[in-house]
Formats: C-alpha cells, sequence, structure tokens
C-alpha cells in the first residue's frame, strides 16, 4: 500500500571540508594495522623514521578516499528517493479509432510533460520497440509501454479493460455473462503477464459494483476516464464511478483507481472530443522502467489526477498527511473519505493530516482545487 515516509537524512558528510586532509600531522597518525611500520615494497620493514612516517601518511590517505568513495556510494545509493513518474494509461491511435498515427500521440505526451504512455488501441497488441527507439534517447528518456484494450461485449452492453505491458499475444473473450467476461479476460491478462484495469463501467451504463465485485479478480479499475462519453458522474439513480469504488472498497476490496485519457482526438480540441491531457496517473518509483511502473501500480504505489498535483502522501499506520504542490492562485480542499464514500474530515488546505481512529474501515483522501480539478489517492485499510 501507500508507503511514502520519507526516510530519515542520511547524517553522514560524503564531502569532508577543503584541507581536511592537510591538518593530518604524521605524528598523531594511529597505527592503521597495530603492527607498527608497514612494509615498504620489497618486504622489509624500513628502519628510516621518516619514511616510515610518509608510508604510513600515504596509507592513511588512501584508507581515507576508499572510505569517502564508499560514503559518496552509500549517500546516493541510500538518500536516493523514489520518484514521481507522470504516464496516461488509455490510449488510441489511428491503428484503432484514434485520428492520429502513434509517433503524433506519442510526442504529444513527450512535449507535456510525461513520462510514460500506454498504447491501447481496441484488439491489439502494441508494437512499441520502434517508438521507444525514436522517443527514448540517452538522457532524455521516455517510455512507450504496449498495451491493448480488450473490447469486448456481453449482454448487450461494452466490456472494456485495458491491458497493460503486454508481452505476450492477447485475445478477447466475449463470454456469456458481464461478470464472467471480466473475470475471464482479467484472468487471460494476468496469465499473460500483463495489468489489467478495468475501463469506464458506465460507459453505455455498462456495469457497477455488483458485476465488479463477483468477478472476484479485479485490481485497477478506472474511477475517471476523461472521454465525454463515458459518464463518470453517474446518474438518474446511477451511481458515479467514485461511488462505485467505494462500494466495492466497502466491501473490502483491495482495488486501486486510475484516471485515464482514453485519448482519441488530437486534431481538434473541444470539450466533445477525447483528447490528452485530461485525467492520468502520477507512479511513485525507482526507476523509469515498465516493470518498476508496473509494480508500483499493482502496489498501489501511485495516485490519479485531472489537474492537481502532490508533493508527498505519508501513512505511518496512525496518520494520513497529504501535502498539495501549489499552483497560483488556486485554492485546495482535502477530504478524508472513508466507507461507504462518507467524509470523515475536511480541510480547506494545501495540506491535512487524518488521525487513524481504527473503525473507518478504509481512509483515501481526495483533493480539489478550486478551478475544479481533483487528485485522489489510493485507500488506507484500517482493518
Ligand atoms: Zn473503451
Ligand atoms: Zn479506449
Amino acid at each position: 500500500m501507500i508507503s511514502f515516509i520519507t526516510s530519515a537524512p542520511l547524517t553522514l558528510n560524503p564531502f569532508p571540508p577543503k584541507g581536511a586532509r592537510e591538518v593530518i600531522a604524521p605524528q598523531s597518525i594511529p597505527d592503521p594495522l597495530g603492527e607498527g611500520c608497514p612494509k615498504d615494497r620489497k618486504g622489509a620493514a624500513s628502519n628510516n623514521l621518516d619514511f616510515c612516517k610518509w608510508l604510513i601518511h600515504k596509507e592513511i590517505i588512501m584508507k581515507r578516499a576508499v572510505v569517502n568513495l564508499l560514503l559518496l556510494f552509500v549517500f546516493f545509493c541510500g538518500s536516493a528517493d523514489a520518484e514521481w513518474f507522470r504516464g496516461n494509461t488509455h490510449t488510441h491511435t489511428n491503428l484503432s479509432d484514434g485520428d492520429s498515427s502513434p509517433e503524433t500521440v506519442v510526442q504529444w505526451y513527450k512535449d507535456h510533460g510525461y513520462n510514460f504512455v500506454v498504447i491501447t488501441d481496441h484488439n491489439i497488441d502494441a508494437d512499441v520497440s520502434k517508438l521507444n527507439a525514436a522517443f527514448s534517447t540517452k538522457g532524455d528518456l521516455f517510455l512507450v509501454i504496449p498495451g491493448n484494450e480488450i473490447s469486448c461485449k456481453s449482454e448487450g452492453k461494452p466490456v472494456h479493460l485495458t491491458a497493460l505491458q503486454v508481452v505476450k499475444p492477447l485475445q478477447p473473450f466475449n463470454e456469456a455473462t458481464i461478470t464472467g467476461t471480466i473475470r475471464k479476460n482479467i484472468d487471460e491478462i494476468q496469465s499473460a503477464g500483463a495489468v489489467a484495469v478495468v475501463a469506464h463501467p458506465n460507459f453505455q451504463w455498462a456495469f457497477g459494483a455488483k458485476e465488479l465485485d463477483a468477478a472476484g479478480n479485479v485490481k485497477l479499475m478506472e474511477v475517471w476516464n476523461s472521454h465525454p462519453i463515458v459518464n463518470n458522474a453517474g446518474g438518474g439513480g446511477k451511481p458515479g464511478t467514485e461511488e462505485i469504488w467505494d462500494a466495492l472498497l466497502s466491501k473490502g476490496k483491495h482495488i486501486w483507481g486510475v484516471a485515464s485519457d482514453d485519448t482519441h482526438a488530437l486534431k481538434d480540441f473541444s470539450p466533445h472530443h477525447a483528447n490528452p491531457g485530461r485525467g492520468w496517473v502520477m507512479v511513485k518509483c525507482d526507476r523509469l522502467a515498465p516493470e518498476d511502473i508496473m509494480s508500483a501500480l499493482e502496489r498501489g504505489d501511485f495516485y490519479f489526477s485531472t489537474g492537481v498535483e502532490l508533493e508527498k502522501i505519508e501513512f505511518d499506520g496512525k496518520t494520513f498527511r497529504v501535502h498539495v504542490k501549489r499552483s497560483e492562485q488556486a485554492l485546495y480542499t482535502v477530504e478524508f473519505i472513508g466507507k461507504g464514500g462518507s467524509v470523515l474530515s475536511r480541510v480547506g488546505s494545501w495540506g491535512a493530516l487524518y488521525h487513524i481512529k481504527g473503525n473507518e474501515g478504509y481512509v483515501r483522501a481526495r483533493i480539489t482545487d478550486s478551478k475544479g480539478f481533483r487528485a485522489w489517492t489510493q485507500p488506507f485499510f484500517t482493518k
């Protein structure tokens, strides 16, 4: 789960003050080996006191240099905090029903501050080797991850799942029931070594918490899909996708939420088109590598956003802290949400703290800015 507690800073100073070596007086140098004067190259102990001191001095300096190098190594390795990587997990190109070539789509994401994008054309295993060769250069890393939007139909409704990091061929399975279709395709995606995300449940009001719960193997779902026709908010008595998520979390299901673009259109930007840049994940891991990104997604080490950026998410079992990366003129509301979607606490600030009582079931945070953009953390389960 979320474990973004900043490690304690190292107190070792890898950079000794300039001239530190010069203050070592030969007479104050302890015998490094406790064996008197070290041997010279010929193996004979030197009887020359000055030469002996020089040898000891040289040996100490070399040992200190080695120690300093080790300290530098420990400092850089030990304090290397994981980084946040921004990515879109749901992207179409003109290989299915997108309006732009894979190259144009990838270029857009690279130009707009993303670190990775997953190509998920309908029922097509993406071939990304040429894209990675073209867009990821040394010193300018950008990842194109192979995906596929497994697109099925069952009981007259669309059942779509994005498969991420597809390295073995996949095919869609249209089962007799929606629940069966979700379960079978997730099983297939997972046994091929890929990560499955349930896409836009409310598209054509296809399915809800009942089917997702019954499927039994859902680990990730789109709580926010930016396509204009997917009914994230619910209505007319139908729950929104966040309510569906809360219903599942309230049953104790450990399901992580995702926001995605479901990009289809780069030629015409309007509220009526599925344009890029509207919903993404911020993944916390050590390296920008497909396996690291996938592991972090599976662990829930990420948050998802439509525009609010977070500085820190800290959880130590007793307290849950959220810090927003403030943008100019925006104000923020942080809500801590528990079982049944109930708001446990609401704070009008860029930073907030919630003390865990232990009977919440789960606690997650939702941050809304004064422009209406949001970020959502993953839940922490209290029992
Ligand atoms: Zn879809
Ligand atoms: Zn799609």
